[in-house]
């Protein structure tokens, strides 16, 4: 099944973590409407990006808590994404959907590795970079110099 014309409900629900606990990871209703209306807006960035991997989508809060998710976090209903490219750096992703002017509620370059971006519950355009080890966070998505300048 797909979620929209390029993200598949297979991509979005695959977690290693969910398999090995052997959690089925599968949305309810809700959470299926949630991540068709993510899907939409991810869509925006990868006509220009092209390929996007997926990396992790949708959480169950066990799923979640296994992972060490935030209690909050916005995977457990479908909202947010983890997503990462072959061609684009996280941080080129990040100035991609600035410089589409595309709307989101939080994307966050984290740990040089990947973008998360969610498109709900609010529309806030919060941005965030977070840094490895110690998951220290700084407002905004850095340039890569001040990246590794931090
Ligand atoms: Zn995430």
């Amino acid at each position: 099944m797909n979620l929209s014309e390029h993200f598949t409900l297979d991509e979005a629900t695959y977690s290693e973590t969910a398999v090995r606990l052997g959690i089925s990871n599968q949305p309810n209703e809700q959470q299926l409407e949630n991540m068709k209306k993510a899907a939409a807006g991810l869509e925006q960035l990868r006509a220009v990006s092209g390929p996007l991997r997926i990396n992790s989508w949708l959480r169950l809060p066990e799923v979640n808590v296994a992972v060490g998710g935030s209690k909050v976090s916005s995977h457990m209903d479908g909202w947010a994404i983890d997503v990462s490219s072959t061609k684009m750096t996280p941080i080129e992703l990040c100035h991609k959907v600035e410089e589409l002017g595309i709307k989101f509620d939080q994307m966050i370059h984290e740990f040089g590795r990947w973008m998360h971006i969610s498109f709900a519950p609010e529309m806030r355009q919060q941005k965030l970079t977070i840094f490895k080890p110690e998951g220290k966070y700084k407002p905004g998505i850095l340039t890569e110099a001040e990246y590794h300048a931090a």
